[in-house]
Protein backbone atom coordinates (compact mmCIF):
# COMPACT_ATOMS: atom_id res chain seq x y z
CA UNK A 1 0.00 0.00 0.00
CA UNK A 2 3.11 2.08 0.37
CA UNK A 3 4.15 1.72 -2.50
CA UNK A 4 1.42 3.67 -3.92
CA UNK A 5 1.83 6.55 -1.75
CA UNK A 6 5.84 6.93 -2.65
CA UNK A 7 4.99 6.69 -6.31
CA UNK A 8 2.09 9.78 -6.01
CA UNK A 9 4.76 11.81 -3.99
CA UNK A 10 6.72 10.70 -7.25
CA UNK A 11 4.45 11.92 -9.72
CA UNK A 12 3.50 15.14 -7.76
CA UNK A 13 6.78 16.38 -6.51
CA UNK A 14 9.64 14.63 -8.21
CA UNK A 15 12.03 15.49 -11.17
CA UNK A 16 14.43 12.21 -11.17
CA UNK A 17 17.97 12.72 -13.31
CA UNK A 18 17.91 10.47 -16.48
CA UNK A 19 14.20 9.68 -16.92
CA UNK A 20 11.11 10.43 -19.50
CA UNK A 21 8.75 12.11 -17.18
CA UNK A 22 5.94 11.20 -19.35
CA UNK A 23 6.84 7.06 -19.21
CA UNK A 24 7.48 7.59 -15.19
CA UNK A 25 3.67 9.10 -14.54
CA UNK A 26 2.25 6.54 -16.25
CA UNK A 27 4.00 3.49 -14.63
CA UNK A 28 5.50 5.13 -11.06
CA UNK A 29 9.16 4.35 -10.22
CA UNK A 30 10.31 1.22 -8.28
CA UNK A 31 10.53 2.42 -4.35
CA UNK A 32 13.95 0.87 -3.00
CA UNK A 33 13.70 0.90 0.64
CA UNK A 34 16.94 -0.95 1.97
CA UNK A 35 20.00 -2.85 1.04
CA UNK A 36 22.65 -5.24 2.58
CA UNK A 37 25.37 -6.63 1.14
CA UNK A 38 24.88 -7.36 -2.65
CA UNK A 39 21.22 -7.04 -2.25
CA UNK A 40 18.38 -4.37 -2.35
CA UNK A 41 15.09 -4.53 -1.44
CA UNK A 42 11.77 -2.76 -2.56
CA UNK A 43 8.85 -1.67 -1.18
CA UNK A 44 6.32 -4.73 -2.09
CA UNK A 45 9.57 -6.80 -0.27
CA UNK A 46 11.34 -8.21 -3.31
CA UNK A 47 14.65 -9.00 -2.98
CA UNK A 48 16.65 -8.13 -5.63
CA UNK A 49 20.83 -8.59 -6.72
CA UNK A 50 22.65 -5.37 -8.07
CA UNK A 51 24.40 -5.85 -10.50
CA UNK A 52 25.31 -2.65 -10.74
CA UNK A 53 26.33 -1.53 -7.51
CA UNK A 54 24.16 1.32 -7.30
CA UNK A 55 25.89 3.19 -9.90
CA UNK A 56 28.52 1.34 -10.14
CA UNK A 57 29.72 3.00 -7.26
CA UNK A 58 29.03 0.55 -3.70
CA UNK A 59 32.40 -1.35 -4.00
CA UNK A 60 32.43 -2.46 -0.50
CA UNK A 61 28.84 -3.12 -0.57
CA UNK A 62 25.47 -2.33 1.47
CA UNK A 63 25.38 -1.78 5.08
CA UNK A 64 28.69 -1.44 6.37
CA UNK A 65 28.45 0.07 10.30
CA UNK A 66 32.41 1.06 10.32
CA UNK A 67 31.21 3.71 7.31
CA UNK A 68 28.22 4.63 9.18
CA UNK A 69 30.36 5.31 12.80
CA UNK A 70 33.30 6.65 10.79
CA UNK A 71 30.16 9.77 9.41
CA UNK A 72 28.99 9.77 12.69
CA UNK A 73 32.15 10.41 14.65
CA UNK A 74 33.16 13.04 12.50
CA UNK A 75 29.68 14.71 12.29
CA UNK A 76 30.92 15.03 16.12
CA UNK A 77 33.74 16.77 15.87
CA UNK A 78 33.64 18.58 12.81
CA UNK A 79 30.73 18.64 10.39
CA UNK A 80 32.12 20.91 8.43
CA UNK A 81 34.99 23.51 7.29
CA UNK A 82 35.85 24.60 4.03
CA UNK A 83 39.06 24.35 2.28
CA UNK A 84 39.32 27.68 0.74
CA UNK A 85 41.70 30.76 1.62
CA UNK A 86 44.38 29.01 2.92
CA UNK A 87 42.47 26.84 5.60
CA UNK A 88 42.15 22.78 5.52
CA UNK A 89 41.02 19.90 8.12
CA UNK A 90 42.85 16.73 9.20
CA UNK A 91 40.21 14.45 6.83
CA UNK A 92 40.67 16.08 4.26
CA UNK A 93 45.12 15.59 4.68
CA UNK A 94 44.97 12.65 5.75
CA UNK A 95 42.84 11.32 2.43
CA UNK A 96 45.09 13.11 0.25
CA UNK A 97 47.70 11.35 1.30
CA UNK A 98 45.88 7.87 1.06
CA UNK A 99 45.18 8.32 -2.45
CA UNK A 100 48.82 9.66 -3.64
CA UNK A 101 49.67 5.97 -1.72
CA UNK A 102 47.26 4.09 -4.14
CA UNK A 103 47.77 6.17 -7.27
CA UNK A 104 50.34 5.34 -10.31
CA UNK A 105 53.63 6.47 -8.88
CA UNK A 106 54.18 10.61 -9.44
CA UNK A 107 50.84 11.28 -8.71
CA UNK A 108 51.04 12.57 -5.14
CA UNK A 109 48.38 15.59 -4.55
CA UNK A 110 44.62 15.87 -4.94
CA UNK A 111 41.78 18.48 -5.64
CA UNK A 112 38.95 17.43 -4.28
CA UNK A 113 35.31 18.12 -6.01
CA UNK A 114 31.09 17.33 -4.75
CA UNK A 115 31.27 14.32 -7.93
CA UNK A 116 32.36 13.04 -10.85
CA UNK A 117 30.89 15.74 -13.23
CA UNK A 118 32.65 18.58 -10.99
CA UNK A 119 36.15 16.39 -11.06
CA UNK A 120 35.74 16.61 -15.19
CA UNK A 121 34.87 20.03 -15.03
CA UNK A 122 37.92 20.85 -12.75
CA UNK A 123 39.56 18.87 -15.17
CA UNK A 124 39.03 21.46 -18.09
CA UNK A 125 39.85 24.30 -16.23
CA UNK A 126 43.16 22.76 -14.64
CA UNK A 127 44.79 22.10 -17.72
CA UNK A 128 43.75 25.52 -19.66
CA UNK A 129 45.28 26.90 -16.79
CA UNK A 130 48.50 24.53 -16.64
CA UNK A 131 49.20 25.75 -20.45
CA UNK A 132 48.38 29.30 -19.51
CA UNK A 133 50.87 29.24 -16.96
CA UNK A 134 53.05 27.33 -19.20
CA UNK A 135 53.12 30.30 -21.53
CA UNK A 136 50.83 28.21 -24.15
CA UNK A 137 47.87 29.70 -23.17
CA UNK A 138 46.73 28.74 -27.06
CA UNK A 139 46.49 25.23 -25.84
CA UNK A 140 43.36 24.84 -24.77
CA UNK A 141 41.01 22.04 -26.56
CA UNK A 142 40.26 18.86 -25.30
CA UNK A 143 39.87 15.83 -26.83
CA UNK A 144 37.14 13.23 -25.77
CA UNK A 145 35.39 10.27 -27.27
CA UNK A 146 32.01 10.21 -29.33
CA UNK A 147 29.68 7.99 -26.34
CA UNK A 148 31.85 8.52 -23.62
CA UNK A 149 29.90 9.69 -19.96
CA UNK A 150 32.12 12.28 -18.17
CA UNK A 151 29.19 13.87 -16.29
CA UNK A 152 26.13 16.09 -16.46
CA UNK A 153 27.36 19.47 -15.65
CA UNK A 154 28.00 21.51 -18.86
CA UNK A 155 31.68 20.70 -19.36
CA UNK A 156 31.07 17.25 -18.22
CA UNK A 157 28.14 16.21 -20.69
CA UNK A 158 30.53 18.90 -23.39
CA UNK A 159 33.98 16.34 -23.11
CA UNK A 160 31.27 13.27 -22.99
CA UNK A 161 30.19 12.36 -26.52
CA UNK A 162 26.96 11.60 -25.71
CA UNK A 163 24.64 12.66 -28.70
CA UNK A 164 21.58 12.39 -26.51
CA UNK A 165 23.14 14.55 -23.91
CA UNK A 166 24.40 17.01 -26.64
CA UNK A 167 21.20 17.77 -28.00
CA UNK A 168 20.10 18.85 -24.99
CA UNK A 169 21.21 22.54 -24.11
CA UNK A 170 23.52 23.50 -27.26
CA UNK A 171 26.28 21.38 -26.68
CA UNK A 172 29.27 20.84 -26.55
CA UNK A 173 30.63 24.29 -25.84
CA UNK A 174 33.24 25.31 -28.11
CA UNK A 175 36.59 24.03 -27.80
CA UNK A 176 35.72 20.81 -27.22
CA UNK A 177 36.30 17.48 -29.68
CA UNK A 178 35.77 13.86 -30.22
CA UNK A 179 36.65 10.82 -31.67
CA UNK A 180 35.83 7.45 -32.12
CA UNK A 181 35.71 5.25 -29.12
CA UNK A 182 37.72 1.50 -29.40
CA UNK A 183 33.81 -0.49 -29.91
CA UNK A 184 35.20 -3.43 -31.75
CA UNK A 185 32.07 -5.59 -31.41
CA UNK A 186 29.91 -2.71 -33.06
CA UNK A 187 32.20 -0.84 -35.45
CA UNK A 188 35.22 -2.80 -36.02
CA UNK A 189 33.73 -4.57 -39.30
CA UNK A 190 35.79 -7.10 -40.92
CA UNK A 191 39.31 -5.44 -38.87
CA UNK A 192 40.55 -7.96 -36.52
CA UNK A 193 41.13 -6.20 -33.33
CA UNK A 194 44.10 -5.03 -32.93
CA UNK A 195 44.02 -3.48 -36.48
CA UNK A 196 41.12 -1.90 -35.49
CA UNK A 197 42.73 -0.47 -31.78
CA UNK A 198 45.34 0.74 -34.23
CA UNK A 199 43.32 2.51 -36.61
CA UNK A 200 41.39 4.23 -33.66
CA UNK A 201 43.83 5.36 -31.88
CA UNK A 202 45.35 6.42 -35.28
CA UNK A 203 42.63 9.29 -35.11
CA UNK A 204 43.84 10.70 -32.46
CA UNK A 205 46.69 11.72 -34.49
CA UNK A 206 44.82 13.39 -37.35
CA UNK A 207 42.36 15.19 -34.56
CA UNK A 208 45.44 16.46 -32.71
CA UNK A 209 46.82 17.59 -36.97
CA UNK A 210 43.82 19.45 -37.83
CA UNK A 211 43.53 21.34 -34.96
CA UNK A 212 47.47 21.86 -34.77
CA UNK A 213 49.04 20.72 -31.88
CA UNK A 214 49.61 24.34 -30.51
CA UNK A 215 45.86 24.15 -29.88
CA UNK A 216 45.21 20.98 -28.36
CA UNK A 217 45.62 20.58 -24.15
CA UNK A 218 44.56 17.58 -23.09
CA UNK A 219 43.17 13.90 -23.94
CA UNK A 220 40.25 12.54 -21.87
CA UNK A 221 39.45 8.76 -21.69
CA UNK A 222 38.09 5.83 -19.34
CA UNK A 223 40.67 3.04 -19.62
CA UNK A 224 37.56 1.16 -20.41
CA UNK A 225 34.51 3.15 -21.05
CA UNK A 226 31.48 2.32 -18.68
CA UNK A 227 28.49 4.02 -19.61
CA UNK A 228 29.05 4.05 -22.76
CA UNK A 229 28.81 -0.08 -23.02
CA UNK A 230 31.78 -1.26 -21.57
CA UNK A 231 34.07 -0.77 -24.55
CA UNK A 232 36.84 -2.55 -23.48
CA UNK A 233 39.81 -1.32 -25.87
CA UNK A 234 42.23 -4.05 -28.25
CA UNK A 235 45.25 -4.44 -26.86
CA UNK A 236 46.78 -2.54 -29.58
CA UNK A 237 44.57 0.64 -28.62
CA UNK A 238 46.33 2.17 -24.97
CA UNK A 239 50.15 2.05 -26.67
CA UNK A 240 48.90 3.78 -29.73
CA UNK A 241 47.68 6.76 -27.65
CA UNK A 242 50.26 7.14 -24.99
CA UNK A 243 52.83 7.09 -28.60
CA UNK A 244 50.77 9.88 -29.94
CA UNK A 245 50.45 11.88 -26.80
CA UNK A 246 53.51 11.51 -26.12
CA UNK A 247 54.82 13.01 -29.85
CA UNK A 248 52.39 16.04 -29.15
CA UNK A 249 53.11 17.14 -25.82
CA UNK A 250 49.17 16.73 -24.94
CA UNK A 251 48.25 15.88 -21.64
CA UNK A 252 46.20 12.52 -20.78
CA UNK A 253 43.29 12.60 -18.16
CA UNK A 254 42.26 9.44 -16.98
CA UNK A 255 38.52 9.40 -15.75
CA UNK A 256 38.81 6.72 -13.32
CA UNK A 257 35.40 7.66 -11.85
CA UNK A 258 34.03 4.16 -12.74
CA UNK A 259 37.45 2.25 -12.93
CA UNK A 260 38.95 3.39 -9.90
CA UNK A 261 38.97 1.79 -6.50
CA UNK A 262 39.18 -1.57 -7.67
CA UNK A 263 36.68 -2.06 -10.35
CA UNK A 264 39.21 -3.74 -12.90
CA UNK A 265 41.08 -6.02 -10.50
CA UNK A 266 44.24 -2.67 -9.59
CA UNK A 267 43.11 0.23 -7.45
CA UNK A 268 43.06 2.10 -10.65
CA UNK A 269 42.00 1.08 -14.23
CA UNK A 270 45.38 3.25 -15.15
CA UNK A 271 47.20 0.82 -13.40
CA UNK A 272 46.06 -2.08 -15.60
CA UNK A 273 46.50 -0.92 -18.78
CA UNK A 274 50.13 0.37 -17.51
CA UNK A 275 49.00 4.33 -18.48
CA UNK A 276 50.39 7.35 -17.38
CA UNK A 277 47.86 9.93 -16.28
CA UNK A 278 48.74 13.35 -15.92
CA UNK A 279 45.37 13.87 -14.16
CA UNK A 280 42.95 11.51 -12.92
CA UNK A 281 39.21 12.28 -12.02
CA UNK A 282 38.14 10.36 -9.14
CA UNK A 283 34.70 9.67 -7.36
CA UNK A 284 32.07 6.91 -6.67
CA UNK A 285 33.99 4.09 -5.02
CA UNK A 286 36.09 6.48 -3.35
CA UNK A 287 33.58 6.39 -1.09
CA UNK A 288 31.90 3.46 -2.17
CA UNK A 289 28.54 5.82 -3.03
CA UNK A 290 27.81 6.47 0.90
CA UNK A 291 28.45 10.09 0.49
CA UNK A 292 28.60 12.44 -2.47
CA UNK A 293 32.52 12.89 -3.09
CA UNK A 294 35.03 13.17 -6.28
CA UNK A 295 38.22 15.14 -6.97
CA UNK A 296 41.33 14.91 -9.62
CA UNK A 297 44.41 13.46 -8.96
CA UNK A 298 47.66 15.57 -10.71
CA UNK A 299 50.99 14.32 -11.48
CA UNK A 300 54.02 16.28 -9.76
CA UNK A 301 55.08 17.97 -13.30
CA UNK A 302 51.37 19.29 -13.46
CA UNK A 303 51.69 20.55 -9.78
CA UNK A 304 55.15 22.00 -10.35
CA UNK A 305 53.54 24.14 -12.98
CA UNK A 306 50.07 24.72 -11.24
CA UNK A 307 52.28 25.97 -8.22
CA UNK A 308 53.94 29.20 -10.13
CA UNK A 309 50.19 29.92 -11.69
CA UNK A 310 48.76 32.52 -8.83
CA UNK A 311 45.75 31.75 -7.15
CA UNK A 312 43.78 28.90 -8.85
CA UNK A 313 40.17 30.50 -8.88
CA UNK A 314 38.27 27.25 -8.80
CA UNK A 315 36.90 24.78 -5.87
CA UNK A 316 33.30 24.27 -4.26
CA UNK A 317 32.06 24.31 -0.95
CA UNK A 318 31.96 21.14 -0.47
CA UNK A 319 35.55 20.29 -1.97
CA UNK A 320 36.91 17.60 0.47
CA UNK A 321 33.97 17.76 2.75
CA UNK A 322 35.20 16.42 6.26
CA UNK A 323 32.34 13.57 6.66
CA UNK A 324 32.65 12.61 3.09
CA UNK A 325 36.33 12.35 3.75
CA UNK A 326 36.13 10.78 6.48
CA UNK A 327 33.92 8.06 5.31
CA UNK A 328 36.43 7.67 2.38
CA UNK A 329 39.53 7.17 4.65
CA UNK A 330 37.77 4.24 6.03
CA UNK A 331 36.51 2.74 2.67
CA UNK A 332 39.95 2.75 1.61
CA UNK A 333 40.77 0.89 5.07
CA UNK A 334 38.16 -1.89 4.60
CA UNK A 335 39.22 -1.87 0.82
CA UNK A 336 43.18 -2.50 1.84
CA UNK A 337 42.40 -4.76 5.09
CA UNK A 338 39.97 -6.68 3.63
CA UNK A 339 41.88 -7.27 0.63
CA UNK A 340 39.11 -6.97 -1.61
CA UNK A 341 40.76 -5.29 -4.75
CA UNK A 342 43.29 -8.08 -4.54
CA UNK A 343 40.54 -10.73 -3.82
CA UNK A 344 38.98 -8.77 -7.34
CA UNK A 345 42.34 -10.06 -9.40
CA UNK A 346 43.03 -13.01 -7.73
CA UNK A 347 39.52 -14.80 -7.35
CA UNK A 348 36.01 -13.26 -7.77
CA UNK A 349 36.45 -11.52 -10.88
CA UNK A 350 38.18 -14.45 -12.94
CA UNK A 351 35.87 -16.10 -11.58
CA UNK A 352 32.58 -14.03 -12.73
CA UNK A 353 34.90 -13.69 -16.02
CA UNK A 354 34.26 -17.37 -16.75
CA UNK A 355 30.75 -17.83 -16.07
CA UNK A 356 30.51 -14.25 -17.69
CA UNK A 357 31.51 -15.64 -20.95
CA UNK A 358 29.48 -19.03 -20.74
CA UNK A 359 26.37 -16.52 -21.76
CA UNK A 360 27.81 -16.41 -24.77
CA UNK A 361 26.07 -19.96 -26.17
CA UNK A 362 22.75 -18.50 -25.75
CA UNK A 363 21.00 -17.79 -28.90
CA UNK A 364 20.69 -13.75 -28.11
CA UNK A 365 24.08 -13.40 -27.45
CA UNK A 366 26.99 -11.88 -29.77
CA UNK A 367 29.62 -11.38 -27.51
CA UNK A 368 30.64 -11.16 -24.17
CA UNK A 369 33.17 -9.08 -22.66
CA UNK A 370 35.08 -7.75 -19.35
CA UNK A 371 37.34 -6.70 -17.34
CA UNK A 372 37.95 -7.41 -13.51
CA UNK A 373 34.02 -7.02 -11.99
CA UNK A 374 32.67 -4.66 -15.08
CA UNK A 375 31.18 -6.82 -17.62
CA UNK A 376 28.95 -6.30 -20.94
CA UNK A 377 27.02 -8.59 -23.73
CA UNK A 378 25.35 -8.13 -27.02
CA UNK A 379 21.80 -8.69 -27.62
CA UNK A 380 21.91 -9.27 -31.46
CA UNK A 381 18.92 -11.10 -33.54
CA UNK A 382 21.41 -12.99 -35.18
CA UNK A 383 24.60 -14.50 -33.87
CA UNK A 384 26.44 -15.38 -36.83
CA UNK A 385 26.08 -12.04 -39.18
CA UNK A 386 25.89 -10.40 -35.68
CA UNK A 387 22.77 -8.28 -37.34
CA UNK A 388 21.25 -6.41 -34.45
CA UNK A 389 17.66 -5.57 -33.75
CA UNK A 390 15.78 -2.45 -34.70
CA UNK A 391 16.17 0.15 -32.54
CA UNK A 392 12.17 0.46 -31.98
CA UNK A 393 11.72 -3.28 -30.65
CA UNK A 394 13.91 -1.89 -27.50
CA UNK A 395 15.41 -5.06 -26.79
CA UNK A 396 17.73 -3.86 -23.98
CA UNK A 397 15.02 -2.53 -22.15
CA UNK A 398 12.90 -5.09 -21.86
CA UNK A 399 15.65 -8.04 -20.94
CA UNK A 400 16.29 -5.07 -18.47
CA UNK A 401 12.84 -5.05 -16.77
CA UNK A 402 12.71 -8.99 -17.25
CA UNK A 403 15.85 -8.69 -14.86
CA UNK A 404 14.16 -6.31 -12.09
CA UNK A 405 10.71 -7.90 -12.40
CA UNK A 406 13.27 -11.47 -11.57
CA UNK A 407 15.40 -9.90 -9.17
CA UNK A 408 18.35 -8.72 -11.01
CA UNK A 409 19.65 -5.68 -11.67
CA UNK A 410 21.08 -5.01 -14.92
CA UNK A 411 21.83 -2.19 -17.10
CA UNK A 412 20.86 -1.69 -20.86
CA UNK A 413 22.72 0.56 -22.84
CA UNK A 414 20.99 0.05 -26.31
CA UNK A 415 21.39 -2.97 -26.56
CA UNK A 416 24.21 -4.41 -24.35
CA UNK A 417 23.26 -5.30 -21.36
CA UNK A 418 25.91 -4.42 -18.39
CA UNK A 419 26.99 -5.95 -14.79
CA UNK A 420 28.93 -3.71 -12.18
CA UNK A 421 28.11 -5.76 -9.19
CA UNK A 422 30.10 -4.70 -5.61
CA UNK A 423 33.61 -6.08 -5.18
CA UNK A 424 32.73 -7.88 -2.49
CA UNK A 425 30.01 -10.23 -4.12
CA UNK A 426 31.19 -13.52 -3.10
CA UNK A 427 31.54 -16.74 -6.26
CA UNK A 428 27.62 -18.20 -4.38
CA UNK A 429 25.90 -15.15 -5.59
CA UNK A 430 28.34 -14.80 -8.86
CA UNK A 431 26.37 -17.97 -9.24
CA UNK A 432 22.79 -16.74 -8.47
CA UNK A 433 23.65 -12.98 -10.82
CA UNK A 434 24.35 -15.36 -13.63
CA UNK A 435 20.97 -18.15 -13.41
CA UNK A 436 19.24 -14.67 -13.42
CA UNK A 437 20.90 -13.67 -16.31
CA UNK A 438 20.45 -16.80 -17.79
CA UNK A 439 16.40 -16.77 -17.05
CA UNK A 440 16.30 -13.43 -18.57
CA UNK A 441 18.13 -13.96 -21.50
CA UNK A 442 15.68 -16.71 -22.15
CA UNK A 443 12.64 -14.89 -21.43
CA UNK A 444 14.07 -11.93 -23.85
CA UNK A 445 14.78 -14.72 -26.49
CA UNK A 446 10.55 -15.70 -26.04
CA UNK A 447 9.68 -12.65 -26.50
CA UNK A 448 11.46 -11.18 -29.44
CA UNK A 449 11.81 -14.07 -31.32
CA UNK A 450 8.69 -16.12 -30.87
N1 LIG B 1 32.75 10.07 -15.33
C1 LIG B 1 32.33 8.81 -15.49
C2 LIG B 1 33.19 7.86 -16.23
C3 LIG B 1 31.09 8.41 -14.99
O1 LIG B 1 30.66 7.16 -15.19
C4 LIG B 1 30.31 9.34 -14.28
C5 LIG B 1 29.02 8.94 -13.70
O2 LIG B 1 28.43 7.94 -14.04
C6 LIG B 1 30.79 10.64 -14.14
C7 LIG B 1 32.02 10.96 -14.66
C8 LIG B 1 30.00 11.68 -13.43
O3 LIG B 1 30.02 11.47 -12.07
P1 LIG B 1 28.88 12.10 -11.14
O4 LIG B 1 27.60 11.45 -11.49
O5 LIG B 1 29.39 11.80 -9.75
O6 LIG B 1 28.86 13.56 -11.40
Amino acid sequence: PQTRQWQDLGRDHHLPPFTDYKQLNEKGPRIITRASGVHLWDSEGNRILDGMAGLWCVNVGYGREELAEAAARQMRELPYYNLFFQTAHPPALELAKAIAELAPEGMNHVFFTGSGSEANDTVLRMVRHYWAVKGKPSKKVVIGRWNAYHGSTVAGASLGGMKGLHGQGDLPIPGIEHIDQPYWFGEGGDLDPDEFGTRVAEQLESKILDLGEENVAAFIAEPVQGAGGVIVPPETYWPKIREILDKYDILFAADEVICGFGRTGEWFGSQHYGLKPDLMSIAKGLTSGYVPMGGVVVRDEVVEVLNQGGEFYHGFTYSGHPVAAAVALENIRILREEGIVERVKSETAPYLQHRWRQLAEHPLVGETRGVGMVAALELVKNKHSRERFPAEQAVGMRCREFCFDNGLVMRAVGDTMIIAPPLVIDPVEIDELIAKAHKCLDLTASAVLG
